[in-house]
């Protein structure tokens, strides 16, 4: 049975094998089996129930909760010569009489329905009249009030399918996995005995990362001028943040687009198009924007605030890389957005045991957030799964090669300035005081006077309010709740103002982008937006990314070699095979004419690439060894002192030769040498703390790699 299931994967959707956990969801339908399955978003739900329902004798229903959403799987099945049709509010009734009646002729093997039209009594009739095989419900957590898009029409299916003549099979899908959740799908849906399949939630073309105490905008930046040609999505927590990243960004000159729930449908329409035909790279939203957001392309997923708990996160982060290719899902966690979170639970929510478990799921985010182990093992234990390896070298925690710099006299700067200012005031304020920033209030409130002001002047306010974010994050510091949030010290940072402890930070190394030189594949991707725009059909329903990698990859030379490559099956062969074939030969064609040229642009690239791999500790030591104080080298590269500093000693502690006297002053050397020799140099604090309070770090490190 599942062979014949195989074959009409390959016939119609070019695909050799099922992926982990479709095959036994298939199985079990076609053994006329009520079925639920909980996949992850991308994990491909869909060919779960479409390949049976080309295999079954009678027509498939398949409910829906979005017209967008099923507009385009009708739109892509039709691209694949697989008859389908939608029944829809966009329809007169004529249609949709005319419709059914076609389907009742064999006409369509698949009809796909919203909800609503369930509770028609004349659609109901209607539907009486076909031989329905296969009830498939998607998005089956809209019928619980626990899950997050509660749908009231989802609980007239049970009925609408008890009104049938023959009870179908049915089957329901979703990526939602809470035992609250499953319980409803099955009770209220009146699944019966079903199968239950847990796919593994894993995806693992999926590369997670949390960056937390930077620069939300200026890491944004750098990233979006680093992925140019790809394509993404931006989330934001609410409307006016969407609308202002969408402006910044559109005055910065890139290709993006805005959705909440705020526009017309008219100019949402227009967007969420422009999009799906890549016409605009970046979507910046809010969560309206996604659920039916089929598109496969999609490179990353940003959310520039923390989402209101991991079922939303996992769901909107999912978005990225539905075909499998590498993509990324990148999570800015700021303070504020817990007192955001919060505030939309107290705003939102009636009843208490409601609230309870919306601040216990925040919670679970906030987590997320902060774990210090691998990000994928933290999402899958949350979802259930047993036995997840500890590291999966493809998140933020397993690839963190992010260096790591004392900020400790930086940090306890911040502390005593708050504690001057008697830890009133918010993160503004504070960090014009330690700029020394010449305002108004300031000298109101008589802080120019204070010992810290100015204390930071090589520092933007910016930086220094980054720089606090980060201290409250690895929580240092805390912001009181309300209006006007103040930042208090926590007992942390009172242990580093006493010396007793030192202060980390990981600095992100500059990313080096290598450049691929994949030109096959932009112009197959530009041959494919032609036709997209002569057919009216959104690029990615033509071929997927992958597809169009595949081709760039092998070029196959023949029709029957195309066959091969993933996603193209007889429909796709017959309709697109020759333009694509042809442009492949052609560029074949042209690249063994300019081989050469190509091989010396190559060499060019490789030692561009070496000359900025300088590891940072070692710009430092050659500016060092030209004479320049630590002082200047710090301006220089703009980084402490301090960071400067334990550049140099690493170098000594590798074996560069290094002058460390210029680290030590004079009268400290002996007074260092006599204490490691009482109490050894296996810890620096204890020596730290033996010694005169103005021997610093950098001298007791100087003087124990001068002795080693
Ligand atoms: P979701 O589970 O979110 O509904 P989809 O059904 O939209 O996911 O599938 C996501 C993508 O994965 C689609 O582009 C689909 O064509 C692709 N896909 C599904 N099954 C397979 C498979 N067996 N092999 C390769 N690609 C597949
Ligand atoms: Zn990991």
């Amino acid at each position: 049975m599942i062979e014949n299931a195989k074959a009409v994967l390959k016939k119609y959707f070019g695909y050799d094998n099922f992926r982990a956990g479709q095959e036994k969801v298939i199985e079990s339908i076609l053994n006329n089996r009520d079925t639920l399955a909980i996949m992850p978003t991308g994990a491909g739900k869909s060919i779960c129930f479409q390949v049976p329902a080309l295999l079954f004798e009678g027509v498939t229903l398949v409910i829906s909760p979005l017209i967008s959403l099923m507009k385009d799987q009708v739109d892509t099945l039709n691209e694949l010569e697989v008859p389908a049709t939608y029944i829809n509010s966009s329809l007169s009734n004529i249609e949709v009489e005319e419709r059914i009646f076609n389907a009742a002729q064999g006409d369509f093997k698949l009809i796909y329905v919203a909800p609503e039209r369930l509770e028609s009594q004349a659609f109901c009739s209607l539907v009486k009249t076909l031989n329905i095989s296969l009830v498939a419900i998607d998005e089956a957590h809209c019928v619980s009030q626990w899950g997050h898009d509660f749908r009231p029409s989802y609980r007239q299916i049970a009925s609408f399918i008890k009104a049938l003549d023959t009870r179908p099979v049915v089957t329901a899908f979703t990526a939602t996995a809470t035992e609250e959740v499953k319980y409803d799908i099955i009770r209220l849906l009146q699944l019966n005995c079903p199968a239950v399949f847990t796919t593994g939630f894993d995806r693992e073309n999926l590369t997670f990362s949390v960056i937390r105490g930077e620069n939300k905008r200026e890491y944004i930046l750098q990233y979006l001028q680093e992925n140019k040609a790809e394509t993404g999505i931006i989330y934001g927590a609410t409307r006016k943040e969407v609308e202002s990243t969408y402006e910044w960004l559109k005055d910065k000159g890139f290709s993006v687009g805005k959705y909440h729930a705020g526009l017309s449908d008219e100019e949402r329409v227009n967007n969420q198009e422009a999009f799906l035909y890549d016409d605009i790279k970046i979507m910046v939203a809010t969560n309206a924007f996604g659920m039916g957001i089929d598109k496969s392309n999609v490179r990353y997923v940003i959310h520039y605030n923390m989402p209101k708990n991991m079922e939303a996160y996992y769901q909107e982060a999912g978005r990225a890389g539905r075909d499998g290719e590498p993509s990324e899902c990148i999570l800015l966690f700021g303070a504020q957005d817990v007192l955001l979170q919060k505030y939309l639970i107290e705003q939102n929510m009636m009843n208490e045991e409601r609230k309870r478990f919306e601040y216990k799921r925040l919670q679970n985010v906030v987590d997320y957030c902060h774990t210090p182990k691998c990000l994928r093992k933290y999402i899958l234990e949350y979802f259930g799964e047993e036995n997840v390896k500890e590291n999966c070298g493809n998140c933020s925690t397993c690839n963190d090669d992010r260096e790591l710099v004392d900020i400790t006299i930086d940090a306890q700067k911040i502390f005593s300035c708050i504690l001057r200012m008697k830890e009133r005031y918010g993160t503004t304020l504070i960090a014009e005081v330690l700029r020394g920033s010449k305002n108004k209030k300031i000298y109101e409130l008589g802080f120019d006077e204070l010992s810290t002001y100015g204390i930071m002047k090589n520092y933007t306010v910016q930086e220094i309010k980054d720089l606090i974010n980060v201290l409250i994050a690895d929580e240092y510091l805390i912001m009181t709740e309300g209006q006007f949030p103040m930042v208090r010290l926590r007992q942390k940072a009172i242990d580093v103002l006493k010396l007793k402890e030192q202060v980390f930070q990981k600095v992100r190394k500059k990313k080096q982008k290598t450049v691929t030189q994949d030109s096959l594949f932009e112009e197959l991707r530009a041959l494919r937006k032609e036709i997209s725009e002569r057919e009216k059909v959104p690029p990615y329903i033509i071929f997927a990314d992958s597809t169009l990698k595949e081709l760039s990859q092998y070029m196959p030379s023949s029709l029957e070699d195309m066959l091969n490559i993933k996603g193209i099956g007889e429909a796709k062969l017959a309709k697109y095979g020759e333009v694509f074939l042809e442009a492949v030969n052609k560029y074949k064609e042209r690249k063994s004419i300019v081989i050469d040229t190509e091989s010396e642009q190559k060499s060019k690239v490789a030692k561009g690439k070496k000359e900025e791999a300088t590891p940072s500790h070692i710009i430092s030591l050659d500016l060092y060894r030209q004479g320049k104080s630590i002082e200047d080298i710090a301006k220089e590269r703009n980084v402490t002192n301090l960071t400067i500093q334990n550049h140099i000693i690493q170098c000594s502690v590798e074996g560069h030769e290094v002058d460390l006297d210029r680290l030590i002053p004079k009268e400290h050397e002996k007074l260092i040498l006599d204490k490691i020799k009482e109490i050894g140099a296996a810890k620096l604090k204890p020596l730290k703390e033996a010694l005169p309070e103005e021997v610093d770090y950098a001298a007791i490190k100087a003087v124990i790699a001068k002795y080693k």
